[in-house]
């Protein structure tokens, strides 16, 4: 499975990547965490991206694409990936196409996660996540079960916020989405492999739409099965 989640920031693409790469066994690529584990880390790409992940505009395309690219070079990706938040922009997915054409390979859907605009300034602003795994949490929508541990690793009193999950970035990141991100939703639709789910729906009914669209049609049954004792 080759899939590329799509939507605003706070749309649920990572929540619903981190749920389907359990039941795929293939990696969830998340550009916004290679690029926050390179400044944690204090590298090169890092210290050249920080100030800019922190006014919540787009990362140069050059940089964004060669880091993808050297992703998806790895072995784990060789059964397929969940694309989260690359490509934003159309010559990121033309990128996409172009690597993914010298590799042999095609994507299998591009999944649009709809969400207002109102909501998401909700989600965001209540996000954390687990220091340790990388686990999602919100405060009204998803609570730990015990506010001090992580639900899935255990952790104690290690939730984080993103610097900018804030109320001026996520501005700023909105706008991004509609004016740059998203026409490359006609970009996909024209290869017939767009497909839209509602982001509003409840996470796990969210999951339910993603593995429903990603079902293959149903074509009809011309060679019935042979009536058993027969
Ligand atoms: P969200 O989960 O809220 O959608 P991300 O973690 O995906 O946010 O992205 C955080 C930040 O990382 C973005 O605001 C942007 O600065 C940078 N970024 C992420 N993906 C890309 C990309 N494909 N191209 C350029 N910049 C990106
Ligand atoms: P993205 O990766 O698209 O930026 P996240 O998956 O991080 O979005 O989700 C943003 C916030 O909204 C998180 O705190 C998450 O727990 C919460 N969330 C995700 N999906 C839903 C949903 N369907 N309903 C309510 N809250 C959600
Ligand atoms: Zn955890």
């Amino acid at each position: 499975m080759r899939l590329i989640l799509l939507g605003p920031p706070g749309a649920g693409k990572g929540t619903q990547a981190r749920i389907l790469t359990d039941k795929y066994g293939i990696p969830h690529i998340a550009a916004g965490d290679l690029f926050r584990d390179n400044i944690k880390n204090g590298t090169p790409l890092g210290k050249k991206v920080e100030s800019i992940l922190k006014a919540g505009t787009l990362v140069p395309d050059e940089i964004t694409i060669n880091m993808i690219a050297d992703r998806l070079d790895q072995p784990d990706c060789k059964n397929g990936f969940i694309l989260d938040g690359f490509p934003r922009n159309v010559a990121q997915a033309e990128a996409l196409e172009k690597m993914l054409k010298a590799k042999g390979i095609k994507l299998d859907a591009v999944v649009q996660m709809a969400v207002k605009d109102a909501e998401l300034i909700e989600r965001i602003s209540g996000r954390f996540t687990c220091g340790a795994c990388g686990e999602g949490y919100h405060d009204k929508f998803k609570k730990p079960h015990d506010p001090h541990a992580c639900d899935k690793c255990g952790a104690k009193d290690d939730f984080v916020r993103r610097p900018d999950d804030n109320a001026a970035t996520v501005k700023t990141r909105l706008d991004t989405y509609h004016t740059q991100t998203a026409p490359i939703l006609p970009f996909y639709e024209s290869r017939g492999i767009l497909k839209t789910v509602n982001g509003m729906a409840p996470m796990n009914e969210v999951t339910n739409q993603i593995l429903a669209a990603l079902e293959p049609k149903k074509s009809p049954d011309r060679h019935p099965a042979p009536k058993k004792g027969g």
